[in-house]
């Protein structure tokens, strides 16, 4: 499990990167981020799909992250939205 446990997260203007446990960096664009945000309200409610309510979006850039228990980190963007969880395994596959 290693391979889901994030050793170093930063980040600058344009990207996230995450050091995991096992070695392996990552590095995430964080508009793309942004638009694929989890959360209900950007997934365009019941039976929306990701991105759909956020596809207007043309940059971003990131304000503050935190750790939501073992298993997800949480945005915080410079449009004030921060109720996406990411979750890690999510964030790891995202880069396999
Ligand atoms: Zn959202």
């Amino acid at each position: 499990m290693t391979d889901q446990i994030p050793d170093t997260i930063r980040y600058d203007e344009e990207k996230l990167y995450i050091r995991w446990r096992d070695g392996r960096e990552c590095s995430y664009n964080l508009l793309e981020l942004r638009r694929n945000c989890p959360c209900a309200m950007c997934m365009g409610g019941h039976g929306g799909s990701i991105g759909a309510a956020t596809g207007h979006i043309k940059e971003i850039k990131l304000n503050a992250w935190k750790k939501v228990g073992r298993y997800a980190l949480q945005f915080t963007w410079s449009d004030n939205h921060d109720t996406g969880i990411y979750r890690l395994d999510e964030l790891r596959k995202a880069c396999e």
